[in-house]
């Protein structure tokens, strides 16, 4: 289902969708990031891309399993916080390196059996996607590692800016669903907007980006360079402060804590928060060995985790190239920069 949207019709769209959460990028603290729509009318597509990737709609960074109480000789009590009742969102502004982060979560939380905590948020997350018709970052490398600035992957509709207005691709039956109830908001998209819409598509992905050299052999090599010293050199900057990880739309490490609140009578809660392979604890066994014990070491996880674990266990690059890593990180370490150098001594 193709629609076309006037810009100025947005605001009808959003109100139209009353029975959903809606979120949207907006401008706060001088960066952009998704947040809840509250007055239709503030409702705009015009943002470079989300500092923070969509991830914690479905993957929260600190979710409580369960909370749990003990009376003096009685049995503990735990009492299940399921997020059953979230309510179905709708994310507009979705940029499609994100839509294909999600596929890749989904298989991570699916693979051995389903985390029902993910599951029972992502079945309620309808994600609008917004092509990007020119790379949002300098640091955008969306086509090295098998996606296009227009990709449709992951997503349940695609929005293409046709200038005043939008073409509106509905690709799932949600995404059916949610341009159904825009109704009278969207009209019926021309011959001449679906071609403008594929031009677009093909100079967005002739766009000069961020390129990694001869991608298919990167895993091998990084394999056969496990034990470089680039490693630690090029890790030598880092200052372990996760930001990379946590940022990044398909890290999904996580620890489960059960932090106590009153200890008589026992009161607490069990929590997931994301965990982050950058940190040194992160590897740290209770005898105080620590397998990873260096920046290189960890440096090291990160992109073969992406790079050649990732491809071994699921077939495909555990990153989507969305630079985050790269334009987010303090002293400026460079996923790209790193696998050219590491596998092919190029950089
Ligand atoms: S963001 Fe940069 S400094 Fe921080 S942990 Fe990652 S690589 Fe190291
Ligand atoms: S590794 Fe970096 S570029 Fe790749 S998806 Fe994660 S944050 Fe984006």
């Amino acid at each position: 289902m193709e629609k076309v949207l006037k810009k100025d019709n947005l605001r009808d769209w959003v109100i139209a969708l009353s029975s959903y959460e809606v979120h949207a990028p907006a401008f706060e603290d001088e960066v952009w990031n998704f947040k809840q729509v509250e007055k239709p009318e503030d409702a705009a597509l015009d943002h470079t891309n989300t500092v923070k990737p969509p991830k914690d709609f479905s993957f929260p960074q600190r979710e409580v399993y369960c909370e749990f109480a003990q009376k003096k000789g009685e049995a503990p009590m735990v009492t299940e916080t399921l997020p059953a009742l979230a309510a179905p969102k709708v994310v507009f502004g979705v940029r499609p390196c994100d839509g294909r982060a999600g596929p890749r979560n989904d298989t991570v939380f699916s693979k051995e059996f389903d985390d029902i905590y993910y599951w029972m948020r992502r079945k309620k997350v309808a994600q609008v996607g917004l092509a990007c018709n020119t790379p949002p970052s300098r640091n955008c490398f969306c086509t090295a590692v098998g996606g296009s600035p227009h990709s449709e992957d992951g997503l349940d509709v695609l929005m293409v800016d046709l200038g005043d207005s939008y073409l509106v691709k509905a690709l799932t039956k949600v995404g059916e669903e949610i341009v159904k109830a825009g109704g009278k908001a969207l009209g019926n998209a021309s011959a001449a907007d679906k071609k403008t819409a594929a031009k677009a598509k093909a100079d967005a992905e002739k766009a000069p980006m961020r390129e990694i050299v001869d991608i298919k052999t990167v895993p091998e090599n990084l394999q056969k360079n496990f034990d470089s010293e680039v490693w630690g050199e090029m890790a030598q900057a880092c200052i372990g402060c996760g930001i990379c990880t946590f940022l990044c739309p398909t890290c999904h490490c996580f620890d489960i804590n059960d932090e106590v609140t009153n200890v008589t009578p026992l009161r607490g809660q069990r929590v997931r928060t994301w965990d982050n392979c950058q940190f040194p604890d992160f590897t740290m066994h209770s005898s105080g060995h620590n397998p990873r014990n260096t920046l290189g070491a960890r440096l090291r996880q990160r992109v073969c985790h992406k790079f050649l674990y990732f491809v071994q266990n699921h077939d495909t690059y555990q990153c989507v190239g969305c630079g985050r890593c790269i334009s987010e990180c303090p002293v400026g370490i460079d996923i790209v920069a790193v696998v050219n150098k590491v596998a092919h001594d190029v950089g």
